[in-house]
């Protein structure tokens, strides 16, 4: 994975006009510095909430980057091998922050006479957005849909995904296409629950948790929590400078909370904040938590355990009895999150090895994503029956199983393509791989003709239904229903 990053783009950044960002976590917004180092110039349109989280994970991650490549450095001058250098630098990454482009969500922006794009609300995470873009000349346009990461109706904080109903081309994630995710209810129970445990026995509660979203969803039910008395009043540590800095945008960009947030603001709260809170920026901040005796709950990065000051946690609580491991986000294959989630005894952390002893809660419900079945309802209000969906951002066996699900569920065109592969977008589907005879060809020529004069009468009635009368629309009802009568014919003899 890692060495993925430092890959070739397989393109040439110079020749990208624009990129769109969908939101801000940071495997979809990571490579943007080594994207402008490598000679991208174009503007990055995101939304506002976006464009301000994203800053600030760019700048963390390139100073990880640093670190990580002088370390490895120190290392290599030892053993006499050359210097690594960083994927980018905090300089590059701050030279990102000119191209950032905030536009509104729900408005259509004209990039070009044969571009345009609108952002529209995903409800993962404060700011995500679903790509609708129109591109094509006006005789043969063609929409595409780029779902970046889908949230779900029950997500904390932000608004619910907007519904599209239109596509040709539809990019469609599925990190959890293939389960169900538990209800949010009863992943509140199994917080308080896991609260309730370590707090009798007097030890410290674990919660890895990414800096953005994750964690302000934390703070937010937490001081729920707190003021509805669910929970004894302990010290909760908000143990990363990167999260503290996260929650104060959060805090700023009340116009895209939900309602059940707002409630909480016009209530006269803080929607991330409560008196038992504590914030830990510093090195010494964060060592002294781990000296300190006593119940406590203790939120820090990364998200997987893998980097970070969870780490430390780690090793400090993970071998205590009565202590607990919260796991609330995704755990990726070959992470020590997952090798925890996945009962392993013991795992190694700063070269030794740590014995699990605490109690593991594994609790799915505040996953930002869409599970199978929410996947599956936004589809539901697709009303594209030509539309192709290329299944992405899942493994890929996951992408494969819920790619069969959408088949025969809807009866859509589906594909999951490979990292680096080129996607037409008026080709054919590449599973038809019979060799046509030339008047067959010909034939098929013909007919994606029609869908293409299809879809430019589909346009226009689409972008200007108020301007067509009433009797230009029953002549057109009256000439679809004769092509469609033709058309059947024709399948009815050939078939
Ligand atoms: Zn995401």
């Amino acid at each position: 994975m890692e060495a993925l990053n430092r890959k070739e783009w397989g393109f040439s950044p110079r020749q990208i006009a624009a990129v769109f960002l969908t939101h801000a976590h940071i495997d979809h917004c990571g490579r943007i510095p080594k994207l402008v180092k490598d000679g991208f110039r174009g503007k990055i349109f995101t939304t506002l909430p976006t464009a301000e989280l994203v800053k600030i994970l760019l700048l963390d991650s390139a100073h990880i980057q640093e670190m990580e490549a002088e370390w490895e450095s120190r290392k290599n001058r030892r053993r006499g091998r050359p210097d690594v250098a960083p994927l980018y630098t905090v300089k590059e990454a701050e030279d990102c922050f000119p191209l950032l482009e905030p536009v509104a969500v729900d408005e259509r922006v004209d990039l070009a006479s044969d571009l345009s794009v609108c952002f529209r609300n995903a409800g993962h995470i404060l700011g995500s957005s679903i790509l609708e873009i129109w591109c094509g000349s006006e005789t043969s346009p063609h929409k595409v849909v780029f779902t970046g990461d889908l949230g779900h109706k029950h997500q904390l904080i932000v608004k619910d995904p907007y519904h599209v109903h239109r596509a040709d081309t539809l990019f469609l994630e599925s990190t959890y296409g293939n389960r169900n995710h538990k209800s949010i209810e009863e992943s509140r129970k199994e917080l308080i629950e896991a609260i309730h445990y370590s707090h009798q026995h007097g030890e410290k509660v674990m919660i890895p948790a990414f800096a953005v979203a994750r964690t302000q969803e934390l703070l937010f039910l937490l001081g729920e929590f707190f003021r509805k008395g669910l929970i004894p009043r302990m010290p909760v540590y908000l143990d990363s400078p990167l999260a503290i800095a996260a929650t104060s945008i959060f805090r700023r960009m009340r116009e895209f909370y939900d309602d059940e947030t707002l409630a909480v603001v016009n209530k006269g709260h803080d929607p991330f904040d409560f008196p038992q809170l504590v914030l830990s920026r510093t090195a010494e901040e964060s060592m002294a938590i781990n000296l300190t005796a006593g119940p406590a709950i203790v939120i820090a990065g990364n998200g997987m355990c893998t980097a970070g000051r969870i780490k430390h946690h780690l090793k400090h609580n993970l071998w205590r009895k009565g202590a607990s491991l919260v796991v609330v986000g995704f755990q990726a294959a070959g992470t020590t999150g997952r090798s925890i989630v996945e009962g392993a005894s013991s795992v190694r952390i700063f070269g030794e090895n740590i014995v699990v002893r605490a109690k593991v809660f594994t609790i799915g419900g505040f996953s930002a994503h869409a599970d199978q079945k929410d996947l599956l309802d936004w589809l539901s209000h697709l009303d594209s029956p030509h539309v192709r969906i290329n299944v992405i951002h899942g493994e890929e066996e996951i992408s494969r199983q819920f790619a069969a699900v959408v088949r025969q569920r809807f009866g859509y065109r589906t594909y999951v393509p490979a990292i680096g592969e080129t996607i037409h977008l008026e080709a054919a589907p590449p599973d038809v791989g019979i060799e046509l005879k030339a008047a067959e060809r010909a034939g098929r020529e013909r007919v994606s003709a029609l869908l293409r004069k299809a879809r430019a009468l589909e346009h226009l009635l689409e972008s200007a239904p108020e301007s067509v009368p009433p009797e230009m629309l029953e002549a057109v009802e009256e000439g679809i229903s004769e092509i469609e009568r033709r058309i059947d014919a024709l399948i009815q003899s050939i078939g």
